[in-house]
């Protein structure tokens, strides 16, 4: 079983549940990393490692999806909840584009305060100042969060946000996309595997490219993780609106999964670049595979490179999901290029589509070193945006602090 598969990995044929699950569980380790990066140079002859510059923006924390795996949201009226201002969004805008960036990633919690009309007045403000900066926005639990509260079908949302300035969707939410799992970690109300499925399916056929990402570690089977992959590969093949795809392991802390269901380990730096180095080959129709570092470290990310990845993601400018789960690695431009360099790759600027805009940003001008990663809000800042008064809140807490 083990020899056929490798024999089609070599010559670079479509592989079957079988064959990946022969070469995850069965494939030494370094022979999984060479054919996965024989498949990356199959597909990247040229040695450029691609990156981004941009923001990672969570604009609420509150959150009624409450998965048991996630350390960042807080519940409608607690303390700690927030919703930023348009005028802190600016400002973030401001000091991406200083460092060179042209995007953000802009996610967060499922508010049920925050109408449609609340995501596109924001989506048209920052377009109306910022003409050329993308929003690359709302994973798909949040579009049926939004459909959901709007009584509006998806396409019709999508449709709406793009009208607004929507220009892409991060694949956020996809955790492992088999239902089972997504009962085991209350994430299933947020999207079952279909719909996760159906919202990419819409979004690319209304002609937005989007990621896809996969959260592994927690209670799948291997055979989960490469279904999760497969079903990638089946709506790859269909839409092609896949642009990259990007793995990270569960990290347990101040979760409710590590707290209170045993779930406390971390998967190993192995794990990672097995996992990473499986998806190169089973996802054949896909061009782009990221580096985890936020999660696995800049070490691991560098060595990713070796396992698959062609893609270093994004220079962490803030962050605020993962950091909240125990991990809060941190690299700026030059520290990106210096591992890319040193692993042998020539590193170029990219934009969400993959096209290449130059080189090091921080080679052609100064620009001010991110040596500590930014939050959403500073400490005990609980003040309220005032044009949310504008927007009517749902929940009782809502109401209330809106004095509605
Ligand atoms: S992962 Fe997202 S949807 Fe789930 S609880 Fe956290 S913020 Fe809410």
């Amino acid at each position: 079983m083990l020899n056929a598969a490798l024999d089609k990995a070599r010559a670079g044929q479509r592989l079957s549940r079988t064959d990946a699950l022969a070469l995850y569980t069965e494939a030494p380790t370094h022979v999984l990393g060479r054919l996965a990066d024989a498949a990356r140079a199959r597909r990247h002859p040229d040695r450029v490692v691609t990156y981004i510059i941009d923001r990672n923006v969570n604009y609420t924390n509150v959150c009624v999806a409450r998965c048991n795996f996630c350390a960042f949201y807080r519940e409608v009226g607690a303390s700690e909840g927030y919703v930023l201002g348009f005028d802190e969004i600016f400002r973030k805008i401001d000091e991406t584009i200083a460092v060179g960036g042209g995007q953000l990633l802009l996610q967060g919690g499922h508010n049920p305060d925050l109408p449609i009309s609340w995501y596109e007045d924001l989506f048209r403000a920052v377009k109306s100042r910022y003409p050329d900066f993308k929003l690359h926005a709302l994973s798909p639990p949040e579009v049926l969060h939004i459909s959901r509260m709007a009584q509006l079908p998806v396409p019709a949302v999508i449709d709406r946000l793009i009208a607004a300035g929507l220009d892409s969707i991060p694949g956020g939410g996809a955790e492992i996309l088999v239902d089972r799992v997504r009962k085991l970690l209350h994430c299933y109300g947020k999207a079952t595997a279909d719909e996760w499925l159906g919202v990419m399916r819409h979004a690319h056929m209304a002609g937005l490219r989007t990621t896809a990402t996969m959260m592994y570690g927690t209670v799948e089977t291997l055979e989960e993780r490469l279904e999760h992959m497969f079903r990638l590969r089946d709506l790859q093949d269909e839409t092609g609106g896949f642009t990259a795809f990007i793995t990270w392991s569960f990290q347990p802390d101040h979760t409710e999964l590590g707290r209170d269901h045993g779930v406390t380990q971390e998967a190993t730096g192995i794990d990672y670049l097995r996992t990473l180095a499986t998806a190169r080959l089973v996802l054949d129709n896909f061009d782009n595979l990221q580096s985890s570092w936020v999660t696995q470290g800049g070490k691991v990310g560098q060595l990713s490179l070796l396992f698959g990845a062609n893609d270093m993601g994004s220079v962490m400018i803030e962050e605020n999901v993962v950091r909240a789960a125990g991990a809060a690695y941190c690299m700026d431009e030059l520290e990106i290029v210096r591992n890319v360099e040193d692993a042998g790759f020539a590193a170029k600027r990219r934009n969400m589509h993959y096209e290449i805009l130059g080189d090091p940003i921080f080679r052609e001008r100064d620009v001010p070193r991110m040596l500590s990663l930014a939050k959403a809000r500073a400490e005990g800042d609980t003040h309220v945006p005032a044009e949310l008064l504008n927007y009517e809140a749902r929940s009782r807490a809502g109401r209330a602090a809106r004095g509605q």
